[in-house]
């Protein structure tokens, strides 16, 4: 009997049973699907080899970046990025840049724009609570349209109007205050706090040779060498547990068998919505209907193979032409030049971002794909009698879903799923979180050192710390990508300003007026008394100077006491002006430092959508 059974073998569930491994832990992992990687799969047709989207490998965790060149080791590619906005025609530098923007729209586009921001930026809109009025406040409505509303709406669908302006203003938290500070003083001058050159998560990544599903066939590879099994086409339905621990998984194959997988622990990528649905027995009604309403956006490929050696040189294009459904264009070919296996050849995999609700799901693939053909010739990308081939793939729950109530469901599930102790769910919908991978697999090496004893937060992986010690802020819902959430009211800015607030805290005009004044006036009183006490022929001629400012100031006990006052009182008003002045200069600063902080993070904000 295996030790651990792991459902699901993308790279969350891999990664635990590569941990397990290296820990000495015998492990079999159950795979629904003929592939593993999950999201992270690399699918082939008739040789040409496509991602779901496109994967960058990049995370800021050292161990996940060790734990991937130790599975693929040569293989593991730095490759080159150029992504650009299509939009109407023309093409937009992304991160976007002010310069390349005016040149895409012509003179009287450009005239537009540049009127509609001043218009922002003197008449802004008084309510800033949707993502429509946030980013129209900063970049005027016109450029919202063109850069952020169309693309979001595709990703989402949600309207722009009933997203939550916290999601964008989010982007400021992940700055660390020092940071933000240094870059308004000196500039970062590209770099992070940690030395890391910013430049480099935008302009090169990290890609497998032949995809991201080459680092996940590796990784099994790895595992069946050491002697542990992942079985594809098996799809668990059932996991029997008892007295607060699971006994069991039945796992139902491609054929129809049902399989009984016994262990000691369990683990499980699976969505959370279907985990809580395969228990048995049964949660409690309150746990499955807080399962049942949690919500995932779907999302299918539709891949052209073009007769043409070069199309573009972008790796990805973001489409926010509204004529078109296509939210994004990606070329596999840019990725890797070995993805396609005619180099005279292009592939070209169109996406769709849908709920399965949406009559798209359902079309045959000869419809999406004719679908596909007219887009991009709309988009003047491809001729349509370029395409000579093309297929579909359909992934559901790509996309978990953060609405507004989805945390109160998840605390539901959380709650009676710690009442099982052998049984840890990980990665991104096995957490409902809006996880990369390397967070997915971070959860999977948690766990699995878990099970020797261990005690990670397995929940607490890409989750905001909120503002701890080192004076660092990072995201509460989690995720370097950001899932927007629609409208509900935000204590997060205003913890945010708190913590501006804190750093630079008020200096009280009162309290320093009176330090200042009182002092001064002891200060003065004390000097005069002790000259009088040691006396001598000439009492502080030096000090009696004074009596030029201090009307009735001079060297004698009621001198003293007339000269303390008149100094306490002209201390407390130059110590109340002086808080007051800098209080103003302060808060001033801070909204310079907020506000440039803002505006660089918003220029790339589509890779975090
Ligand atoms: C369009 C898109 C682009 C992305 N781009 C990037 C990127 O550039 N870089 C990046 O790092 N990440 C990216 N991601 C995220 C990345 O795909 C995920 O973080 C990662 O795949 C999650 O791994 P996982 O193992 O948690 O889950 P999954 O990848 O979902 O794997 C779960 C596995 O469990 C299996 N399974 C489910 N139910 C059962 C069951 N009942 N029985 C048995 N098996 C089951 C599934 O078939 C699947 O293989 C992207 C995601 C999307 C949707």
């Amino acid at each position: 009997m295996s030790n651990t059974v792991v459902i699901g073998a993308g790279p969350a569930g891999l990664t635990a049973a590569y941990e397990l491994s290296k820990l000495g832990v015998k492990s079999t992992v159950l795979e629904a699907d003929q592939l593993v990687g999950g999201i992270s799969r690399t699918v082939d047709y008739k040789g040409y080899r496509f991602d779901i989207g496109g994967h960058r490998f990049f995370s800021k965790v050292p161990l996940i970046n060790q734990l991937w060149d130790e599975m693929l080791d040569e293989d593991f590619m730095l490759r080159p990025r150029l992504s650009r906005i299509h939009y109407r025609g023309h093409f937009f530098d992304y991160p976007l840049s002010a310069k390349n923007a005016l040149q895409g729209f012509g003179a009287i586009e450009s005239l537009l724009v540049g009127l509609s921001y001043l218009k922002a930026k003197c008449i802004p809109n008084g309510e800033e609570s949707n993502f429509e009025q946030w980013v129209s406040n900063r970049f005027g409505v016109r450029l919202y349209n063109i850069f952020f509303k169309t693309y979001t709406e595709k990703v989402w669908g949600i309207p722009c109007t009933e997203i939550s302006a916290d999601w964008a203003a989010q982007r400021i938290k992940n700055l660390s205050l020092t940071e933000a500070l240094r870059s308004a003083l000196i500039g970062s001058g590209g770099k992070t706090k940690d030395g890391q050159i910013i430049t480099t998560l935008i302009d090169e990544f990290k890609y497998p040779r032949y995809g991201p599903g080459q680092m996940w066939e590796s990784c099994e590879r790895i595992l069946a060498d050491k002697g542990n099994e992942t079985i594809r086409g098996l799809r668990a339905e059932r996991i029997r547990h008892k007295n607060g621990r699971v006994e069991c998984v039945y796992a139902r194959s491609d054929s129809g068998e049902l399989v009984e997988f016994g262990g000691e622990h369990f683990l499980s990528t699976m969505p959370l919505r279907e985990l809580v649905n395969c228990l048995d027995p049964k949660p409690p009604g309150e746990v499955i209907r807080a399962a049942n309403e949690l919500r995932y956006r779907d999302y299918l490929t539709v891949v052209l193979v073009v007769n043409r050696e070069s199309i573009f040189p972008d790796n990805w294009i973001y489409i926010h032409t509204p004529e078109v459904k296509m939210g994004r264009i990606q070329n596999y070919k840019n990725w890797s030049p070995h993805m396609v296996p005619d180099s005279s050849r292009s592939s070209l995999g169109l996406e769709y971002f849908l709920w399965e609700k949406d009559d798209e799901w359902e079309w045959p693939d000869e419809r999406l794909i004719e679908l596909g053909i007219k887009e991009s010739a709309k988009l003047e990308l491809v001729e349509p009698s370029e395409v000579e081939d093309g297929t579909v793939v359909r992934m559901k729950k790509a996309y978990p879903v953060y609405d507004q109530t989805y945390q109160d469901h998840l605390a539901v599930i959380q709650r009676y799923l710690a009442t099982i102790e052998n049984l840890q769910t990980i990665g991104r919908n096995g957490q409902h979180r809006y996880n990369n991978q390397d967070h997915s697999m971070l959860t999977g090496v948690y766990a699995a050192r878990n099970i020797v004893g261990e005690s990670y937060d397995i929940w607490g992986v890409n989750v905001e710390k909120e503002y701890h010690e080192e004076g660092e802020l990072e995201t509460k819902t989690g995720g370097d990508r950001l899932v927007p959430s629609r409208m509900v009211p935000s204590e997060e800015d205003e913890s945010n300003d708190e913590l501006i607030r804190a750093a630079f805290a008020k200096l009280d005009p009162v309290a320093m007026g009176s330090a200042v004044g009182l002092v001064g006036g002891i200060g003065l009183f004390l000097a005069t008394s002790a000259l009088m006490i040691a006396g001598g022929p000439n009492v502080g001629a030096n000090l009696k100077l004074l009596g030029n400012y201090l009307p009735g100031f001079d060297a004698s006990w009621i001198g003293a006491i007339i000269g303390g006052v008149e100094i306490g009182i002209l201390g407390f008003v130059m110590g109340s002006v002086g808080a007051g002045l800098r209080n103003w200069s302060m808060s001033a600063y801070t909204s310079f430092v907020k506000r440039r902080a803002e505006e660089k993070l918003s220029r790339d904000i589509l890779d975090k959508v």
